[in-house]
């Protein structure tokens, strides 16, 4: 049995992660910040199926929450074997209009977030000499997005991160891969209009967003995978090839 922790899984992408790889089998602790209702709703959902798992609260932007994160789920569990980095936050803005706050706040909370959860597990992977780390990144830290440069600055550091870390880390048997989604049906892109949707369908070869369970299925199989490392796997329905 395999411990787990996913950060931001009360909703979207992550709440999907946590229902995916709970109902396989592993130990899972969701991390949610603001949403405690609905990770409270994930773990009801999942009781009423025997399946348990741990909810906490953390601001993973801030290393001491994060510090509290990784020590509730040492306490109880004793080892984490994965860790999915996938908290995250989106801000649509020309470049010009953004301030050294917004600036700031996405660096904060989509890389640095990297760099602590990453920091503080690591401990304890190294000592067990095994563990394997997903960062959720977007296709947007591949390609660029316009409006979006902050964004696009920090999921391509999150990719930056995963190659140099795999490189460094696999002799400690520790896999480091990211996953960059394409347009996935959430919150995140809850403001797009339909005539938007449908302007971007057109661009997607398979002619649609992705569903959120279409990436917690991808990450299970990266979880589950012996051989792969240092990837950037995009499930984008063919958007970018
Ligand atoms: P979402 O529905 O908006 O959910 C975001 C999640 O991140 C929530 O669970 C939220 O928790 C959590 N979160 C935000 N700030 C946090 C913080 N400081 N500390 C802890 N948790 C925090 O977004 P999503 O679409 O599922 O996105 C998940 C990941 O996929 C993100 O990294 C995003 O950049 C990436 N992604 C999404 C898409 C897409 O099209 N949706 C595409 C590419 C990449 P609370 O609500 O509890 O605060």
């Amino acid at each position: 049995m395999k411990t787990v922790i996913v950060t931001g899984g009360s909703r979207g992408i992550g709440a999907e992660v946590v229902k995916e790889l709970a109902r396989s089998g592993y130990y899972v602790i969701l991390n949610y910040f603001k949403s405690e209702n609905e990770a409270k709703k994930i773990q009801e959902e999942l009781k009423i199926e025997n399946i348990h798992v741990e909810i906490f609260k953390a601001d993973v932007s801030k290393r001491n929450e994060v510090k509290e994160l990784v020590k509730f789920a040492l306490d109880k569990f004793k080892n984490i074997d994965v860790l999915i980095n996938n908290a995250g936050i989106d801000q649509i803005k020309p470049f010009m209009d953004i301030t050294d706050e917004d600036w700031n706040k996405m660096l904060q909370t989509n890389l640095n977030s990297v760099f602590y959860c990453t920091q503080e597990v690591l401990g304890n992977m190294i000592h067990n000499k095994k563990g394997c780390i997903i960062n959720i990144s977007s296709i947007w830290g591949i390609t660029g997005a316009s409006c979006e440069v902050h964004y696009s600055v920090a999921k391509a550091g999150v990719d930056g991160m995963t190659k140099a870390l795999a490189k460094e880390l696999g002799p400690s048997n520790i896999r480091v891969n990211s996953i960059a989604p394409g347009a996935i049906i959430t919150d995140m892109n809850k403001n797009y209009t339909q005539e938007e949707i449908n302007d971007m369908n057109e661009l997607i070869p398979l002619g649609r967003f992705g569903q959120p369970n279409e990436i917690a299925k991808c990450v299970k199989w990266l979880v589950e995978d012996t051989y792969t490392t240092g990837q950037v796997i995009s499930p984008n329905g063919g958007w970018v090839i």
